[in-house]
């Protein structure tokens, strides 16, 4: 099983400059295949293979005059920035990401290392560097597979240490209880409803939170570029949003767990899904950030503790259908919250009957997949 520690990173103004020197030749290099690829197909029509064709580039380039500093970096965190260029043209190509984007100085920085990695009591180790000071409060155990140094816009480094534990995973569950199944229906003003009619309210302060971000980002618009006042606004923008992320991963992290731990399988709508039924005006980056990383959490969990996972990616109508008697409700709009089924007569709640609904896909998924559901 692997498993990844966060550490804080106290390096020296020598190490510092190296760090800054080292992102510098990642970003690089994931910038020069983009412009790379870019160019050869816009200009020539070919698409290029950034494996196969740019990589190999790296090491004559690393004999040439001009780029003979790549050499002073740890050229597998550079194979790795080509390789990452790579991916993100064949994310984009099959939908899931928007065009890629080139790195800038400016936003959060990151190098990854997998060759002559080390951890001790209270360093980390990454090539071509000596070993950096590091404040480690979780015992790291079992073998280092890599390293990942970041610079966040603060200013402030860490590293993401991936050790192999050598424990094997657990199986995944084969029979299930249906009363241990859960839906869920994330939502925007109420982060989820599960299938046991459970609300989670956003954790209180974030869309107050939200509003301060606004503000902040407009006051550094509005100062002149490069000057001081808006380093300044910059900084204090930066140091909020840092804020803002950490309440919200705590938070996802309690209520990933408390789902994992409530059940043996987690069924929510599919991101896909969930972008189709999505309503225009809900802001789509805090939406897709907020609901992208729970999921991930939520499915880690799941692995982890041998539990399911069981996104739904067939399109229904969640919250249309009466969860009684299968009657879909046309009428239904956006701001009705509940609704009274035409055909049965039940009074359904708009979220927990999508999640109930959700719930019944998973079902039929789960089995489709081999499971067997008890009816208990
Ligand atoms: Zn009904």
């Amino acid at each position: 099983m692997l498993q990844a520690t966060k550490v804080r990173l106290y390096p020296t103004n020598e190490q510092k400059e190296f760090l800054s020197g080292q992102f510098g030749a990642v970003r690089f290099c994931f910038n020069r295949s983009v412009a790379l690829k870019k160019r050869f197909y816009e200009k020539k029509g070919i698409s290029l293979s950034i494996i196969k064709e740019l990589k190999p580039l790296l090491s004559i380039a690393k004999k040439s005059r001009k780029y003979a500093w790549l050499a002073q970096y740890d050229s597998i965190s550079l194979q790795e920035a080509v390789r990452h260029a790579d991916k993100a043209f064949k994310n984009f190509f099959a939908k899931r990401a928007k065009y890629p984007k080139f790195k800038s100085k400016n936003g959060k920085q990151s190098s990854y290392h997998c060759t002559s990695v080390s951890v001790g009591g209270n360093w980390i180790k990454v090539p071509k560097c000596n070993p950096i000071k590091a404040v480690i409060h979780r015992l790291i155990l079992g073998v280092v597979r890599s390293i990942t140094v970041t610079k966040d816009r603060v200013g402030d480094y860490y590293a993401s240490v991936l050790c192999e534990t050598g424990e094997k995973e657990p199986e995944p569950i084969k029979v299930l209880k249906e009363s241990a199944i859960k839906g869920i229906d994330a939502g925007i003003k109420v982060f989820l409803t599960d299938s046991d009619n459970q609300e989670i309210e956003n954790p209180k302060g974030l869309t107050r939170h939200l509003k301060a971000l606004r503000k902040l980002s407009k006051a550094v618009s509005r100062k002149q570029k490069g000057s001081h006042r808006r380093k300044k606004a910059v900084a204090k923008l930066s140091k909020f949003h840092r804020k803002v992320s950490r309440k919200r991963e705590d938070f996802q992290h309690k209520v990933s767990k408390r789902m994992v731990d409530e059940s043996q399988a987690v069924i929510p709508e599919s991101l896909r899904i969930k972008n189709m039924l999505r309503n225009k005006r809900i802001s789509r980056l805090i939406a897709d950030a907020a609901w992208g990383n729970f999921y991930i959490k939520l499915a880690y969990k799941c692995r982890k503790a041998g539990k399911l996972f069981v996104p739904i990616d067939t399109f229904y109508p969640s919250s249309k259908t009466c969860p009684r008697c299968l009657h879909k409700f046309e009428g239904l709009t956006l701001a009705r919250r509940r609704w009274i089924c035409p055909h049965c007569g039940q009074l359904n709640q708009r979220d927990y009957a999508a999640a109930l609904n959700i719930k019944r896909q998973g079902i039929v998924q789960l089995k489709a997949a081999g499971h067997t559901v008890l009816r208990q």
